[in-house]
Order: C-alpha cells, then structure tokens, then sequence
C-alpha cells in the first residue's frame, strides 16, 4: 500500500473522527482539521500521540494551504439544531469550505471527497431515493441553510470537475449513529440514549410514524473509504446509508428494550419540514462499490448504548442551545 497524505475536514466530529482512526491505523499521514464548533478535542485525543496524525484548528471558510493527496470534506454542523443554530455560518461552511478544498484540491491535483447528505432530497416523494431522484428541498425553510448548502456544494463539486479536472467523489450519506455522536446534538438516537439512561421521558417528535434507516459508523466509514479508493469513473452520487427502514416510534422501543428503565414516551411537536419517510436506495453502492452494510441496528445500538454508558456527560458542553 503507498502511504497517502491526507486531510479530514471535520475531523474531530463524529464521523470524522472515526475516519482518522482508520486512516491512522492504515498508515496514511493523516491532517485532522476543525473549528470544534460541535466537537472536542477528546474524540481525537487517543491519536494526539500517533506519528502520522496531526491536528489543525481552522476554519474551512478561510483558505487552507496544505500539500496532500486527498481530502475528506466532512466539516459542516450536521444535527438539525446545531445547522439551525446560525444558519448563515451553516451555508457558508458548505459553499465556501467547498470552494476552499476544490480550490486546494485543483492546486494539488488531490482526490477530493464530499461528504453530502440525504438532505438533498429534502421531504422526499419518491421511495426508497435512488441517486437519480431530484428531490423535494423547501429552499426557504429551516432546514434549507443545510439542505441547500449541501446540494450547492455538490454543483461545485461537479462545476470544478467538469471544468477543471478535479478528481472528486460525491457521497450521499444517509442517517448514521454510533459512539462519539455528541449527546447533545439532539439528534434521535443520541437524544433517546440519554434520555433512556437518565430515566427522563423520551422525547417523540409528531406522531412518532416518520421513518429513518439507520447505519452503523464502521459501515459508513468502510463506504467512504471504499468510494475513495474506488475507480476514478466512478465519482457519484452514491448513497451510502443502511435500508433497514422504520418509524421513530419503534427505535425509542428498541432503545427503551436495550438501554432498560422506565422512561415513558412523551410526544413532543413535530419540527416544520421534518422529512416524513427517508430510505436509501443502495442498489448503486453495491453494484459499483460491492458495499453495504453489515452491522445491524441492535448490535450497533449495543456499541453505542456501552459508549454512552461509558462517557461522563458532564465532560460535554452543549455547542447550541438548541438541543
Ligand atoms: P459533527 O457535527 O459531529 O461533525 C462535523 C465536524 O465539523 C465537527 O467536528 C465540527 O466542529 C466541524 N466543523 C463545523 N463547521 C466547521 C468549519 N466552519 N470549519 C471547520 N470545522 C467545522 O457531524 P457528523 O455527523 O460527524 O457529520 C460529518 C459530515 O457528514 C457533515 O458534513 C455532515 O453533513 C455529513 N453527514 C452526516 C450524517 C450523519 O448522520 N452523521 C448524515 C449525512 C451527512
Ligand atoms: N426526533 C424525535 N425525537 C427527538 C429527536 C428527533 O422524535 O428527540 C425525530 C425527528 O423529528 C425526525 C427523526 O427523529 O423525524 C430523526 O431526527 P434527527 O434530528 O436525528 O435527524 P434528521 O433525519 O431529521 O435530520
């Protein structure tokens, strides 16, 4: 294998901070780069003392300048509440830290990874969404700085590969949950884990109907990497998420069966353009990538359940107060 040198924007968060692990364990020179805005030090802190792993504090709204081979863009506040909480900063972290790494990529000649959202298919009206489907994205609403920030990095991911050259990869991830998912980012399986382990009420938005598919971060990770690596035709979109659909309902269930206790399940106001159905179709991944996902949800909520349990949540500040 010929050791790479390469950059993860958003390193420290929780999907980024599993990818430095496998990148550092793989041998690669890996960059760790973060604001921190939704994310500590503590996720990366075991690789602090790694020879090939170095930590960047930046922000990607302002130009880097670094020599790699490839970069992971992954920096972008991802939990509805945290996107939500300076909208304006969420859009610029999208498209300016797109025009940022492209640019560097351009200048390097790197291989450059976006890491894109379901989000771009907004509330969706077609089921399960296949890459092809153009999606049903409110372009004013609450969620649009993300949604809109997301599809608009994509059209320069695709601008600057057309016109430019740019080797880039387009990945279309879909809800993933694991350890190191910051417990207050209000997002569901985080927030019902806390919850259920603290005995408090666990929190249902709307009737609780909606569905999500959850993947596993080690799936997820294997797929990024996969894409990465994978043959220079084939840039995307992809999907990359689990099909294991099902309603918000049945997760606090299935939380409340592994985590034990006696929270209740309290309804709380359903959020405005909250997606009522969201399933990858991963027809795509498996056929180009031969990826798809193995850990299943009870085995991944055991993991993620141990970490919570394992954490102490006072070392944990809130980045928003909209959790
Ligand atoms: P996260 O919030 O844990 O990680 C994002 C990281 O980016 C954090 O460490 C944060 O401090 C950093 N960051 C934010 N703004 C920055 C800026 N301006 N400059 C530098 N660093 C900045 O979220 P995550 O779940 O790990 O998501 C990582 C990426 O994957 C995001 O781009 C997100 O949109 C995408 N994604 C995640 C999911 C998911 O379910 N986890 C789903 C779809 C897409
Ligand atoms: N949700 C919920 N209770 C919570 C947090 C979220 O019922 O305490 C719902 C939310 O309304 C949405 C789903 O769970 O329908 C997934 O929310 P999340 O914020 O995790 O991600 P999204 O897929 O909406 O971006």
């Amino acid at each position: 294998m010929s050791i790479k040198r390469i950059l993860v924007t958003g390193g420290a968060g929780f999907l980024g901070s599993h990818l430095c692990d496998r990148l550092v364990d793989a041998g690669h020179d890996v960059i760790c780069l973060d604001n921190f805005f939704t994310s500590q030090k503590s996720n990366v802190a075991h690789l602090l003392g790694r020879a090939n792993f170095e930590l960047i504090r930046h922000d990607v709204t302002h130009p880097m300048y670094l020599e790699v081979d490839e970069i992971y863009n992954l920096a972008c506040p991802a939990a509805p509440g945290h996107y939500q909480y300076n909208p304006i900063k969420t859009m610029k972290t999208s498209v300016m830290g797109a025009i940022n790494v492209l640019g560097m990529a351009k200048r390097c000649r790197a291989k450059v990874l976006q890491a894109s959202t379901s989000e771009v298919y907004g509330d969706p009206d077609v089921h399960p969404q296949p890459e092809d489907y153009r999606g049903s994205v409110n372009p004013i609403g609450p969620r649009a700085c993300y949604d809109e920030g997301k599809r608009a990095a994509e059209t320069l991911f695709f601008d600057y590969h057309r016109k430019n050259g740019v080797n880039i990869r387009v990945a279309r991830i879909f809800n993933t949950y694991g350890p190191r998912m910051h417990p207050f980012d209000g997002r569901v399986v985080s927030n019902f884990i806390r919850q259920a382990l603290a005995g408090s009420d666990i929190t249902i938005f709307g009737d609780g109907l909606q569905t999500r598919s959850f993947c596993y971060v080690d799936d997820l990770i294997s797929g990024l990497i996969a894409l990465m690596e994978g043959s220079d035709d084939f840039v995307g979109p992809v999907n990359l998420g689990n099909p294991h659909e099902f309603t918000i309902r049945r997760l606090a269930e299935q939380v409340l069966e592994q985590v034990g206790g006696a929270s209740r399940l309290v309804k709380k106001d359903l959020p405005e353009d909250d997606p009522k159905q969201r399933c990858p179709d991963i027809g795509l991944a498996a056929a180009r990538l031969g990826w798809r996902p193995r850990v299943d949800l009870r085995e991944g909520l055991a993991k993620t359940i141990a970490w919570f349990r394992a954490i102490d949540i006072a070392d944990y500040r809130a980045p928003t107060p909209n959790y």
